[in-house]
């Protein structure tokens, strides 16, 4: 079995490290946080020093970080993958990222004779954990076909959309489908409420019709039960929002709906909720409305 580097072990990436264990991969790991490496040591991983370090000793590196900058440091900086990769290397950067960037990344890497595919996933922590996320793949088809099989110990889908950028562009549609969900579930039920209705009976009534949905399905239990521990930080949300402004602009499509609920979720950035699961972002609706969606 190929031996598989893992860097960024955090809500997504150590259920999703964890599971390459499982299936019996050789895992060399890293992340500047110390204790989600002792974790992963703990369940059969070995360390890495560095980013170098993990790229030097494995014929596959996945990423699985916060953003653009990020993924730009640990792949290109000082001491990261590029200095450690091989040709031949495979990188599989499972963040969601700006498709530019992973473009840009994937240029300079070529350089040298390592490929790259973008990878981001949907789903959330719940089904990073059960190996069921949903990968939306960027990048040459033959690279595709040799990693499919990793891919699908994380997730239970994994598609090949178009090459490289083209699996965060399909992230950013995603993203702004469950923004737009989230806001409009949170403008519905705040209605539902305040109109004097129980919000798990109204919940139970609409989820198998039309308005039924993965979103509401999700974060409407939480939503009840006040829970908005994260899951997905809006931070991030806001992060995936912008990076998909920047792209629809230089590509020449206007965003308003999208451009609305970023705006929401900077409110309740500056309301101290950035840190947040991003559905809290009815908090603003209910704050609003001066009412709570709560059992
Ligand atoms: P996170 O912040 O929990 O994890 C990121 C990890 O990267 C952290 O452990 C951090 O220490 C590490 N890191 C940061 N800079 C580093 C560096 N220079 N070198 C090594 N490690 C570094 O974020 P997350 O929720 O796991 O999300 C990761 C990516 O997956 C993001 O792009 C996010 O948008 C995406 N995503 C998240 C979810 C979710 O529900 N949380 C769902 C789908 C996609």
């Amino acid at each position: 079995m190929q031996t598989i580097g893992f860097i960024g072990l955090g809500i997504m990436g150590k259920p999703m490290a964890k599971n390459l264990l499982k299936a019996g991969y050789p895992l060399i790991v890293y992340d500047i946080n110390q204790e989600a490496v002792e974790e992963l040591v703990d369940c059969g991983a070995m360390a890495g020093r560095s980013s170098k370090d993990v790229a030097t000793k494995s014929e596959i590196v996945i990423t699985m970080l916060p953003n653009s900058p990020e993924v730009k440091e640990v792949v290109l900086g000082a001491n990261g993958v590029a200095e450690g990769a091989q040709p031949g290397t495979i990188v599989i950067d499972m963040s969601s990222i700006s498709p530019i960037a992973s473009q840009e990344i994937a240029k300079e890497l070529a350089k040298q004779g390592v490929v790259m595919l973008d990878a981001p996933v949907s789903g959330g922590e719940p089904k990073a954990i059960d190996g069921t996320l949903a990968i939306m793949v960027g990048g040459p088809q033959d690279v595709f076909a040799k990693v499919r099989d990793i891919l699908l110990h994380m997730g239970s889908s994994a598609i090949l959309v178009g090459e490289i950028g083209s699996g965060n562009v399909t992230k950013l549609a995603n993203q702004i489908i469950v923004a737009l969900n989230i806001a409009a579930m949170s403008e519905a039920m705040v209605l539902a409420v305040k109109a004097g209705t129980d919000p798990e009976k109204v919940f139970q009534a609409i989820r198998g019709g039309l308005a039924g949905s993965t979103v509401l399905d999700a974060k409407m239990p939480l939503v009840m039960e006040g829970n908005f521990e994260p899951g997905f930080r809006i931070e991030l949300h806001i992060k995936d929002l912008l990076n998909a402004l920047d792209t629809a602009h230089t590509v020449g499509v206007p965003l308003p709906l999208s451009s609305q609920v970023l705006e929401i979720m900077q409110a309740l950035k500056v309301d101290g909720k950035a840190k947040e699961d991003h559905g809290g972002l009815i908090q603003f609706y209910e704050k609003l409305a001066n009412v709570e969606v709560r059992k």
